[in-house]
């Protein structure tokens, strides 16, 4: 018998819990605290990821007094509920909120009011830490009710599971959604089939062998059925084994460790060479002789005790100074007179330019 459309949908939702767990809903109109508690469940549990925001909103008045606080104060809060990673989670908390300070000056996401909703779960999706299917549930609690969003990535899985019938396109898969879910599975279904849709069930080669909705998939079975399309998880490498190395370098060694010699050919027709003489047993030397036994020091005799001296005398105490005496203020001297002014002399008269001398007239030369 066909299932319905609300029981398929249902169902799906159902297997998807299964594998990531109870989506975590909070009771709040803020949708800061819903994508925490979804960002807070992945790696964890729904319930503990709901004590660790109970937690956050005692501890501190509002975010931005957690995005002003000390990271280990942070880390403190959420490892008291049970998580191993509080540090990380802590960092990536406060490089959010940081995040958002510095795009929105704010630490909320009232912002996300005055965007489209695609155009949201895209800014949201961005966000290192913060998953595809966090992103889509917190746009979904501020979207109008009823309504889906228009993303691949979300409409891709309940498309191949046939929701809205077989080779159905996206927007009359997410017409189907709108129809059929009501408030409760909508967030739900934005967040299993976002996180779905990017792990498993991805646009080129999904992994149906090992997808939990195989069972109640089209797409799936059909690819099954014909066997090649549907792909595995790719298995990381075994690590590569260090004594392979050391075993070669043996093998190395072996090769050039040099070959025993093979014995030498017995030559016919000539003497053998005579036996080697047997050398003569060496004697064995004759045991030392034992020494003799040192005789034993006697002991020394006990010097007598050295008398203690008398205890000195204390000597009497210091008698005190008498007070020296304070010495008379010196005498102010007088002042000293101010020189009088020194005289300018008079100016130097220049000098007269000297004449200069007429050029003395050349000797006629001697007549030879
Ligand atoms: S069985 Fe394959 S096609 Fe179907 S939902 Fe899973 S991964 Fe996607």
């Amino acid at each position: 018998m066909a299932r319905s459309r609300s029981d398929k949908l249902a169902e799906a939702l159902r297997l998807l819990e299964k594998a990531y767990g109870k989506t975590p809903r909070v009771k709040s109109d803020v949708p800061m605290d819903q994508l925490a508690a979804l960002a807070l469940a992945s790696g964890a549990s729904g319930p503990q990821a709901i004590r660790a925001l109970k937690a956050l909103r005692e501890r501190f008045v509002d975010w931005n007094e957690i995005r002003i606080s000390y990271r280990r104060e942070i880390a403190g809060v959420i490892g008291e509920v049970g998580y191993r990673d509080a540090n990380d989670r802590a960092v990536a908390i406060k490089e959010f909120l940081e995040k958002l300070y510095m795009d929105h000056n704010m630490a909320a996401l009232a912002f996300l009011e005055g965007m489209e909703p695609d155009q949201a779960f895209d800014y949201l999706k961005k966000i290192r830490f913060l998953r595809e299917g966090v992103a889509a549930a917190t746009v979904s609690v501020a979207m109008e009710p009823g309504k889906f969003l228009a993303v691949p990535d979300v409409l891709r899985v309940p498309g191949r599971i046939g929701l809205a019938g077989k080779g159905a396109t996206p927007s009359r898969v997410r017409k189907t959604l709108e129809d059929t879910a009501n408030e409760e599975q909508r967030f739900r279904a934005h967040y299993l089939f976002a996180l779905h849709g990017m792990d498993i069930c991805r646009s080129r080669m999904p992994y149906c062998a090992e997808c939990e909705l195989s069972s109640v998939c089209e797409y799936g079975r059909a690819t099954l059925r014909q066997g090649g399309r549907a792909g595995m998880r790719p298995v990381p490498p075994p690590p590569k084994k260090k004594k392979k190395k050391k075993k070669k370098k043996k093998a190395v060694a072996k090769k050039e460790a040099p070959k025993p010699k093979a014995p030498a050919k017995k030559v016919v027709g000539k003497a053998r060479p005579a036996p080697a003489k047997k050398r003569p047993a060496v004697k064995k030397k004759a045991p030392a002789k034992k020494r003799p036994a040192v005789k034993k020091k006697a002991p020394a005799k006990k010097r007598p005790a050295v008398k203690k001296k008398a205890p000195a005398k204390k000597r009497a105490p210091a008698k005190k100074r008498a007070p020296a005496k304070k010495k008379a203020p010196a005498k102010k001297k007088a002042p000293v007179k101010k020189r009088a002014p020194v005289k300018k002399k008079a100016p130097v008269k220049k000098r007269a330019p000297v004449k200069k001398k007429a050029p003395v007239k050349k000797k006629a030369k001697k007549k030879a």
